[in-house]
């Protein structure tokens, strides 16, 4: 006879049980789209430094794995396409099931697509505007289903300086970064009495890899960029990462629908 199904379960197990549940209420938990590199990978390890439990998602399954192993038990990587609008509340659902709340969004995850203006298919615009827009406005809207009910939360997107000056051949990536800004205004309006924060990053000239071989690769567009930023070099992720911090927990508490550039002066060098 076996008893294992209707019978309580032995009381020092429920006592753990609870108090694991308890536990779990308590922490600080935050989703970074894109955490498994560059930029992304830099903000979840700070917030992974501050003991916040980070979902990473991207979808890349081995870039993620190889982020937990770097970041450890408080990086918990979730793999998804974000382009794939439909698989949005799924995902959502998947952290709330996990962890009961979502403190803080960071919509990092971005691509970029350099091509002369009248070779750019509708399909290549379309395919930079459902990453880097479209897909942040749907996570967006389902994070903060979430958050309401809590009134508390914290929204951080990550634009670009393409978004305050002309950068000839990325006209999609351009279009997605300003329209960010846009939506970062708006939803603090609507959002900020709610409880609900959102701010955005513009970062100017990181040192991913991405960008690192790209410079490498053109040093007239190095000297160009580097030329215009008064700080003379390029920031770390870390920079970014550090930024992110401050704007999703409550050292920013009464900042709402900012664009902060952390760019070495770039926006406003001469
Ligand atoms: P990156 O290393 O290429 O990071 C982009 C991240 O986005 C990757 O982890 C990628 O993961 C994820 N991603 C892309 N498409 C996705 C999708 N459909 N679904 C899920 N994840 C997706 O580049 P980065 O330089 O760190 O850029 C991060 C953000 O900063 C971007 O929004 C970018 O526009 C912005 N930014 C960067 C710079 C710079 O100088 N580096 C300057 C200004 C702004 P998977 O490949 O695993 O999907």
């Amino acid at each position: 006879m076996t008893f294992h199904v209707s019978r309580p379960l032995p009381l020092k197990y429920n006592k753990a049980t609870i108090q694991d549940k308890h536990s779990i209420m308590n922490q600080t938990v935050a989703i970074v789209t894109g955490g498994g590199s560059g930029i992304g990978l830099a903000i979840a390890e700070k917030f992974v430094q501050n003991n916040i439990t980070t979902v990473i998602v991207g979808r890349d399954q081995e870039k993620l794995h190889q982020a937990k192993q770097k970041l450890g038990d408080l990086c918990v990587p979730i793999a998804a396409d974000l382009s794939d609008l439909d698989a949005i509340p799924t995902l959502v659902k998947q952290v709330i099931t996990q962890f009961g709340h979502i403190d803080i969004l960071v919509n990092n995850a971005g691509i970029n697509m350099k091509k002369e203006f009248t070779e750019v298919t509708n399909e290549d615009f379309l395919k930079v505007i459902q990453t880097n827009l479209v897909a942040v406005f749907a996570l967006t809207r389902e994070v903060v289903k979430t958050m309401l009910p809590n009134k508390k939360g914290s929204i951080v997107n990550i634009s670009s300086m393409a978004a305050q000056y002309g950068i000839p051949k990325v006209i999609a990536y351009s279009a997605s970064k300003t329209a960010i800004e846009g939506m970062t205004r708006a939803m603090a309006t609507e959002l900020s009495p709610q409880g609900i924060r959102i701010n955005c990053i513009a970062p100017g000239f990181i040192a991913t890899d991405m960008t690192s071989k790209a410079f490498n690769a053109d040093t007239e567009r190095k000297n160009k960029a580097l030329g215009r930023t008064p700080m003379g070099v390029m920031g770390n992720p870390g920079d970014i990462g550090d930024a992110a911090l401050f704007l999703a927990t409550d050292s920013s508490r009464y900042i709402t629908g900012v664009v902060l550039p952390v760019d070495g002066g770039n926006s406003i060098g001469f």
